[in-house]
């Protein structure tokens, strides 16, 4: 799905080096993993990170690569087999699809009030996972964020105060960012999301509500 989807938000080089060098982690492995399913240049991007491998990371950036180590890492881009296209049958993306083991059918919702519906998914207790179900023209409650909240669209599309995001793009909001995202009038917004920190609510409703809905 969405291969021909223009996607304009992406994830972040700190992302990806920390996905390559698998210290992320598992919840953001999932969404890290998924849009790298929707998204050829982030998985280019990610191709190169894989092929330097950490001794790029040890190196600061004035420093350049001899021209052999260049070809050398060039033949390894080049060598890597394929990324496997997603699940066909279903209609979610193959590592979200494969990690809840089925489609969004067999996803069970409860809902958190306003309308908004999510279902937690099981990770390591390092950070959460969630998929939220967002009926078109609602809101999750205006919030900020004690770490960093990646959230990916897979259906849909929703609005914050930085931007549009549409089914492929990835918001990453940290500590900086104090956002309301509404989703789109039209088409109910469905998107995975992933934090390593409570969220901060602005208003008193939902935080009373939180620590029940372990948001
Ligand atoms: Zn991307
Ligand atoms: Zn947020």
């Amino acid at each position: 799905m969405n291969e021909m989807k223009t996607i304009n938000h992406h994830l972040t080089d700190q992302l990806l080096m920390g996905y390559s060098s698998g210290n992320l982690p598992e919840a953001f492995n999932l969404v890290v993993a998924t849009h790298l399913s929707m998204c050829d240049e982030c998985r280019a991007a990610l191709d190169a990170y894989d092929a330097v491998g950490g001794s790029l990371l040890d190196t600061d950036e004035t420093s350049e690569m001899d021209s052999s180590s260049l070809a050398a890492t060039m033949k390894l881009i080049a060598a890597k087999p394929a990324v496997k296209k997603s699940t066909p049958k279903s209609s979610l993306p193959g590592p979200l699809a494969n990690y809840i083991g089925g489609d969004l059918e067999s996803v069970k919702w409860r809902p958190v009030g306003m309308g908004v519906r999510q279902a937690i998914l099981k990770t390591s207790k390092k950070a959460s996972a969630r998929l939220l179900y967002i009926p078109a023209g609602s809101a999750i409650p205006d919030h900020g964020h004690k770490g960093t909240e990646l959230t990916l669209v897979i259906k849909g599309a929703f609005s914050d105060k930085t931007a549009r995001f549409s089914a492929g793009d990835v918001e990453v909001a940290n500590e900086d960012i104090e956002h309301t995202p509404v989703a789109e009038i039209g088409e109910d917004c469905i998107c995975l999301s992933a934090t390593d920190a409570p969220l901060r609510f602005n208003s008193l409703v939902p935080r009373i509500v939180q620590p029940f809905l372990n948001i």
